[in-house]
C-alpha cells in the first residue's frame, strides 16, 4: 500500500471524507425501513467513512512520524478489507436475489469466519513503511494478506457475476460491476502511479453510486401504507361490528312485521287485524328510523352528507318538535317544560332539516332515558349583525350517564347501559350522527350529566339571520280528493306499485300501473292524456331519467312528471329538478309529501274545479233562501239567462228602490197620481222580471189606481206596497251581503 505526501494523496482523500461525512448525515438523517440490504448498505458507508479518516490521519502521523503509526497501518488495511467484505455481501445478496440473510446459515458463518480470520492476520502480521521520493509506500505480510483477502472476495464476485450473466442488465449490479472495474483500474494505476491513492475514493464513488439502486422506498409512501392498513383493518372491523348490531337491530322490527302480517292473513276479525296493522306501520318505523340512521351515518363518513340552506322559521320548527315528542313521552309521569326566547328572528338562513334532526335526537333520547320528572327544553340566542347564534339545551332528570362513559357516548353503535337498555329500542347511532351533524354546520355540543340524577344536552350553533317575515309553507288541509284524475305510476317492483296504488287511491285518483320505462313510453304514445305521471328512477334496462328523456320527444308531451326513488339525500331534489323531472318524491311515500306534490301538480284543475262547484254550491244555498222568501227565482231565470245577470239586476234593482221609494211617497203626498203611477209601473216591470211576485201585483195595482187617479185606494193601500218593498230590499240585501 502506498501513502503519498499531504500534497497529493491527501487531495482526493479530503474531497472524499467531506463528501462522504455529508452524505453519511443526509442519509442517516432520514427514515429508514428495516431491510438487510439497507443494513449492509450502512456498514458499506461506515466502513468506507472510517477508511477515509483513518487514511487522512496516516498521512498526519507519517508526517508526524508517530508511535501509532504500525498500528494504524494494520488498522487500516482491517478498513480496507472491512469494506470489500461488506461488499462481497452485498454481491451475494443481490446475485443470489434473496430477500433474507439467514445469518445463521454455515455460508454466512463461514464467511464471518473468513473475515475475522482475515482481520487477525491483518493485525498480527508486520507491515512497514518503505520511503521512495516523497512518498511512503506500507509493504510487508499485512498488506499481502488484505490483497489476498480481497482478491478472494473480487474472484468470487466475478465468479457470482458470470454465473448471474443474464441479470447483469439489472440496475442492481451496476455497483457490483462498477466495485469490480474500480478494484482492476486501483490496481493498475497503484502499478503505474504508485504515490495516487485511490482505492477509498474509488469505494466512495461506488457507494454513491449503490444509493440509487439499493431498495430504500419512501418512509412516507410506507407510513401512508401502513395508515392506509390501518384504515382498511379498522374500517374492515367495523363492518364486523356493524353487521353484528345491524342484524340484530334489523331483525327485530322486520320479525314483528312479518309476524303481524302472517296474523293479517289468517285474520277473520276487521278490528284484530287493524291492530296489527298498527303494530306493522310501527315496526315499519323503526325500520326505517334504524335505515334512515345507516344512510345518515355512511353519507356523513363518506362525505356525502350535504348542508342544504334555506330560510325557515325556527320558532315553527320547536312548536312542532314539541308536538311530536309529546307522544313520546306518552303516559310517563314527565313534565315538559319549554322556554323559547323572545327574540329567535322570525326568519333563519341554514339547514332547517338538519337543525330539526338534531335537536329530535336529543329530545327523543331525553323522553327515552327519562322515567318520571321533567323535561326541559330551552332555546336561547345571541343575535349580532346578521348572526344567531343558538344555545339549545336540554335537560331531563333521567337516568344520567356514568362519568367514564360519556367520551363513548358519541361513538356510533355505543349504547351504554346496556342491562337498562334491553327495553328502550336504538342504535347507538343518534348521537353519533347528531356530534357530526353539528360539527358539519360549525357548532359544539356539550354534555353534562350526573348517573341516576340526569343529564343535560347543549347544543350551540350558528345560523344566518335574514330579514323579512316567514312565509308559511301552504298546509294541505287533510281532506282532499283529486277525483279521476289520471295518473300513470311506473315502477319496475310489484310490491312498490301495489303500495303506490293503494296510497293514491285514497285520493280518488285514476291509476295506470306500468312495470317499465318502455311500457311507460308505449302508453303516453298512445293516449297522452295522463294528468301526472311518477316515475321510478331505478329500473333496469331503461332508467327513470332515460325514460323522461324520451317523453320529452314525444310530441305534445308537458304531462309533470315526478320522479320516484329510495335515493333520499338531502339536496337530491335539485338534482332530478335539473335533469327535468318536475318534483321529488323519496320512497317510501310520505302522504304529507305525496298531498304536497299532487296539490302541487294536480291543483290548478282541481282550484277551477273548486270555484266552479263552490260557485254552484253557494248559487244553491242562495237560490234556496230566495225560494223560500217567496220569490220566483225559476221564471226569472228563464227570462234573464243566468245566475249573474239575475245578480246584477238585483243590484240595479236595490240602487233604483233607494231613489224611486221616496219619490213614490213624494208623489203620493203631492197627490202627484201621474207620476206616481208612472213608478209604480217602473217598480211591477222590475218586480216583475225578477220573480218578486206580490210585489209585481201590488204595484200593478197602485200603477193602475195611479192612472185612475184614485189617490184614496192608494193612500189607504201604499203601506202595504212599501211594507212589502222593504221585505223584498232586505232579502235582496241578505242574499247579496253573503256573496
Ligand atoms: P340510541 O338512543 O339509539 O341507543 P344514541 O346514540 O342516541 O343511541 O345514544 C347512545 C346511548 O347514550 C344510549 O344508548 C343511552 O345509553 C345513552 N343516552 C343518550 N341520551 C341519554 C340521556 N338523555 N340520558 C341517559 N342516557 C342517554
Amino acid at each position: 500500500m502506498l501513502f503519498g505526501n499531504i500534497n497529493n494523496t491527501m487531495l482526493f482523500s479530503l474531497i472524499s471524507v467531506f463528501y462522504m461525512i455529508c452524505f453519511a448525515i443526509g442519509f442517516f438523517a432520514r427514515k429508514k425501513v428495516k431491510s438487510v440490504e439497507l443494513t449492509i448498505f450502512k456498514g458499506l458507508i461506515l466502513t468506507n467513512l472510517i477508511s477515509l479518516i483513518v487514511e487522512i490521519l496516516l498521512v498526519i502521523l507519517i508526517l508526524n512520524n508517530s508511535n501509532f503509526l504500525n498500528i494504524m497501518l494494520r488498522f487500516f488495511n482491517v478498513c480496507i478489507f472491512s469494506y470489500v467484505w461488506f461488499f462481497g455481501l452485498y454481491s451475494y445478496f443481490v446475485l443470489k436475489r434473496s430477500k433474507e440473510l439467514n445469518s445463521k446459515s454455515s455460508l454466512f458463518v463461514l464467511y464471518l469466519i473468513y473475515y475475522f480470520v482475515c482481520c487477525i492476520g491483518m493485525m498480527i502480521s508486520k507491515v512497514e513503511l518503505n520511503p521512495v521520493d516523497f512518498m511512503q509506500y506500507s509493504k510487508g505480510p499485512s498488506v499481502q494478506v488484505l490483497f489476498i483477502a480481497v482478491g478472494m472476495i473480487v474472484m468470487v464476485t466475478i465468479m457470482m457475476l458470470l454465473i448471474n450473466i443474464k441479470n447483469i442488465k439489472k440496475i442492481k449490479c451496476t455497483p457490483i460491476i462498477m466495485f469490480v472495474l474500480f478494484i482492476g483500474i486501483n490496481a493498475i494505476i497503484q502499478f503505474i502511479w504508485p504515490h495516487i491513492l485511490l482505492a477509498n475514493s474509488l469505494f466512495s464513488f461506488v457507494t454513491f453510486l449503490m444509493y440509487f439502486t439499493i431498495e430504500n422506498p419512501d418512509i412516507k409512501m410506507v407510513n401512508q401504507l401502513e395508515l392506509a392498513k390501518d384504515q382498511a383493518e379498522k374500517a374492515n372491523n367495523a363492518k364486523t361490528d356493524f353487521l353484528s348490531n345491524m342484524s340484530h337491530e334489523i331483525r327485530t322490527p322486520l320479525n314483528a312485521i312479518v309476524g303481524f302480517s302472517q296474523c293479517i292473513e289468517n285474520a277473520t276479525n276487521l278490528e284484530e287485524a287493524k291492530e296489527d296493522a298498527k303494530d306493522i306501520v310501527m315496526a315499519s318505523n323503526n325500520l326505517l328510523d334504524i335505515v334512515n340512521g345507516i344512510l345518515d351515518i355512511s353519507k356523513i363518513e363518506a362525505d356525502k352528507m350535504e348542508i342544504v340552506n334555506t330560510e325557515y322559521n325556527l320558532k315553527e320548527i320547536l312548536d312542532n318538535l314539541v308536538k311530536l315528542i309529546i307522544p313520546r313521552i306518552g303516559e310517563k309521569d314527565i313534565e315538559l317544560k319549554t322556554h323559547f326566547a323572545e327574540d329567535l328572528p322570525e326568519v333563519l338562513y341554514g339547514d332547517s332539516g338538519k337543525v330539526k334532526q338534531i335537536i329530535t335526537n336529543v329530545l327523543t333520547n331525553a323522553a327515552k332515558y327519562t322515567e318520571q320528572g321533567e323535561i326541559n327544553f330551552k332555546v336561547n340566542c345571541v343575535n349580532e349583525k346578521d348572526k344567531c347564534r343558538l344555545v339549545i339545551s336540554i335537560r331531563d332528570t333521567g337516568r344520567g350517564i356514568k362519568t367514564e362513559q360519556i367520551d363513548k357516548l358519541f361513538n356510533k353503535f355505543q349504547r351504554l347501559d346496556e342491562d337498562k337498555n334491553t327495553t328502550t329500542e336504538g342504535t347507538g347511532l343518534g348521537l353519533a350522527i347528531t356530534k357530526r351533524l353539528v360539527e358539519m354546520m360549525g357548532g359544539k355540543i356539550v354534555v353534562q350529566s350526573e348517573y341516576g340524577e340526569g343529564s343535560t344536552f347543549t347544543i350551540y350553533l350558528t345560523q344566518e339571520i335574514r330579514n323579512g317575515l316567514y312565509k308559511k309553507e301552504e298546509v294541505i288541509e287533510e281532506e282532499i280528493s283529486f277525483d279521476s284524475k289520471k295518473v300513470l305510476l311506473v315502477d319496475d317492483n310489484k310490491l312498490n306499485i301495489k303500495v303506490g296504488t293503494k296510497i293514491l287511491r285514497e285520493y280518488n285518483l285514476d291509476i295506470t300501473p306500468c312495470e317499465s320505462g318502455f311500457e311507460c313510453i308505449n302508453k303516453i304514445e298512445n293516449d297522452n292524456n295522463y294528468d301526472i305521471i311518477l316515475l321510478d328512477i331505478m329500473m333496469p334496462k331503461m332508467s327513470g331519467v332515460e325514460t323522461l328523456k324520451r317523453l320529452k320527444q314525444i310530441d305534445g308531451f308537458d304531462t309533470p312528471v315526478i320522479a320516484l326513488t329510495a335515493d333520499a339525500i338531502q339536496g337530491r331534489e335539485n338534482k332530478y329538478l335539473e335533469v327535468g323531472f318536475s318534483g321529488y318524491l323519496s320512497k317510501p311515500i310520505e302522504h304529507s309529501e305525496l298531498k304536497k306534490v299532487l296539490s302541487k301538480y294536480l291543483i290548478s284543475v282541481k282550484k277551477e274545479e273548486i270555484e266552479i262547484f263552490d260557485e254552484i254550491k253557494k248559487d244553491k244555498k242562495d237560490i234556496d233562501y230566495l225560494k223560500e222568501s217567496g220569490i220566483d227565482v225559476d221564471s226569472s231565470l228563464e227570462l234573464l239567462g243566468d245566475m249573474e245577470t239575475y245578480n246584477e239586476t238585483l243590484k240595479d234593482f236595490l240602487t233604483e228602490c233607494e231613489t224611486r221609494l221616496p219619490k213614490m211617497k213624494e208623489h203620493l203626498s203631492n197627490n202627484d197620481s201621474n207620476n206616481y203611477a208612472i213608478l209604480s209601473h217602473a217598480l211591477k216591470s222590475d218586480s216583475k222580471y225578477l220573480g218578486f211576485k206580490k210585489l209585481a201585483e201590488l204595484s200593478l195595482d197602485h200603477e193602475l189606481k195611479g192612472k185612475e187617479n184614485d189617490l184614496e185606494y192608494i193612500k189607504e193601500n201604499s203601506n202595504e206596497l212599501m211594507d212589502e218593498a222593504e221585505k223584498i230590499i232586505n232579502i235582496i240585501k241578505n242574499y247579496l251581503g253573503d256573496e
